[in-house]
């Protein structure tokens, strides 16, 4: 059986002692690997690692075009090993081929690509300055950082956090979800690969409750960047505070996509349905909240029932297959706990809402792509994160409405608006309380469109140049040069 273990000053441990998770194939329930997991001893190893990485002479003296050639490099190996890496992304999430292939392995080399380029824009401000003093401010980086994955994205979400703290001149410790550790580790050898001095890239086994909390704990980790659910974020920011620790949350999402009736209704429901039921639903911007006018309602209805038995869901080699399985048994379980809410509250399922028994696959955690129709805005299936794929119909009178129920939950990531009338293009924009909004188009804009949530979905900002920014700290330095500034407040 395949074993990894945790990546330290460029090795990969040796597979002796301490504890050990299994990997498992969520398309057929099958153990893939044995991973060895961190203790608190070992995360201090990393740390240390990290530490003597970040302080080398080797990585304090390369220039920042120098980390962009290394990301450049990254790109490059990145794609060069796209087979490698969709396989093992495969076997560890049961994402659909053309999924990986398509989409998710061309976007991590464009993440690393983006912040290669952008390593080298890091700008201070030079300030205005009374006669005789010179004033600015600068970024620097935090120095050593911890990168905490879920298991939805894990190839992706890696490359969204090594490549901007590394184009900001961070050292970073990743620590993948137990759950789906492959790539995280094969993705820091790239970076060896790449030329990225050893321990800049340290990778941290196990799980949240132990391998996590020691990095939350670690006092020489100055900054936290997390991505997952809401509670584990807010505990993680309560106890940041201990050891003021610089935080930045992306968490869970309940998006709403609304269609007014003026919109392309065609265009609308392709949207909804990859939005809902791509990654089978296991994506936090996607809109699981399907908000339609009431006029087109049975219409629009009638339109995505038919997309959506077109849709391909099975094994994911086979290059046509579209949805997969949901990627770990716990959150199996509660999609399927959430589709007898549904029903038990009173909503009717139009398409879907079993689980599925695929041939050969038995073993695997699949669900029939779901929709609910005759959701109220306030029950359960409307206003918690389902994470899986299972789309709930609500409609609504008019903008006012539209707007009131989209904002009614206790979320604010993400958004889409379908209509053809631009002015309410513009006020849907200035009235949603999210953090990005697509018009008449979903999930487009990575990697340059930052990402930066609101309200129970986080805090901080990822993606873009503010990402990478949000791997500095900032310093301003005030010099005299003509000796006659004084001590104190010169207005
Ligand atoms: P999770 O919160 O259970 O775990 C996320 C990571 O935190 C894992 O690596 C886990 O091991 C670790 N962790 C758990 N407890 C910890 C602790 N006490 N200390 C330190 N680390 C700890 O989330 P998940 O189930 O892996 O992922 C699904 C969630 O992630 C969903 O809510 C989804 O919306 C969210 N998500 C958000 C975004 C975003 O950009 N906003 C992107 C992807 C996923």
């Amino acid at each position: 059986m395949k074993k990894i273990g945790p990546i330290i000053n460029g090795e990969e441990l040796d597979f002796t002692g301490g504890d050990t998770v299994d990997v498992i194939n969520p398309a057929t329930g099958e153990v893939i690997a044995r991973q060895l997991c961190c203790n608190s001893e070992c995360v201090n190893e990393i740390v240390e690692s990290s530490k003597k990485a970040f302080n080398s002479e080797e990585w304090q003296r390369m220039s920042p075009a120098g980390r962009g050639h290394c990301l450049t490099r990254l790109a490059d190996l990145v794609e060069a090993h796209s087979e490698e890496l969709a396989g093992l992304e495969l076997q560890d999430t049961g994402k659909p081929v053309s999924q990986l292939k398509n989409s998710e392995i061309p976007l991590t080399a464009s993440i690393v690509r983006f912040y290669a380029g952008a390593a080298d824009k890091i700008e201070g401000r030079v300030k205005s300055a009374s006669t005789g003093t010179f004033q600015f401010t600068m970024y620097e980086p935090y120095g050593v950082v911890a990168g905490i994955l879920p298991w939805n994205y894990p190839l992706v979400n890696v490359a969204m956090k090594i490549a901007p703290a590394l184009a900001a001149g961070n050292a970073i410790i990743i620590k993948p979800s137990v759950d789906t550790p492959l790539t995280s580790v094969a993705f820091a050898k790239l970076c060896i690969k790449a030329g990225i001095p050893k321990g800049i890239v340290n990778v941290a086994l196990g799980k949240g409750s132990s391998t996590g909390q020691s990095l939350i704990e670690h006092p020489d980790i100055k900054k936290i960047s997390f991505t997952g659910s809401t509670a584990i974020g807010q505990q993680i920011q309560r106890q940041a505070v201990d050891q003021m620790k610089a935080v930045n949350l992306e968490l869970g999402g309940k998006n709403a996509l609304i269609v007014f009736a003026d919109a392309d209704l065609d265009k609308a429901a392709n949207a909804a349905i990859i939005s809902a039921f791509v990654n089978a639903g296991q994506l936090c911007v996607s809109c699981s909240r399907l908000l339609v006018e009431e006029s087109v309602a049975s219409e629009f209805q009638a339109i995505l029932k038919e997309k959506v038995n077109k849709l391909i869901v099975g094994d994911p080699n086979n290059e046509d297959t579209l949805v997969g399985p949901m990627i770990t048994k716990a959150q199996y379980e509660t999609a399927l706990d959430y589709i007898k809410i549904a029903s038990d509250e009173g909503c009717k399922v139009i398409s879907g809402g079993k689980k599925m028994n695929l041939p050969n696959m038995a073993g695997g955690f699949w669900i029939e792509p779901t929709i609910l129709s005759g959701v109220k805005a306030d029950m359960r299936v409307a206003t918690e994160e389902i994470f899986g794929p299972v789309l709930s119909i609500i409609s609504f009178k008019d903008e006012a409405e539209a707007v009131k129920i989209s904002n009614s939950v206790m979320y604010g990531l993400s958004g889409s608006v379908w209509t053809t009338d631009g002015s309410r293009s513009m006020r849907m924009v200035k009235a949603l309380n999210t953090g990005i909004i697509w018009v008449n188009c979903m999930m487009e804009g990575y990697p340059q469109t930052p990402l930066p949530p609101h309200k129970m979905s986080g805090t901080g900002v990822e993606l873009g140049l503010e990402g990478m920014m949000a791997y500095c700290k900032q310093k301003s330095a005030v010099m005299s040069y003509d000796n006659k500034a004084t001590v104190g407040w010169n207005l």
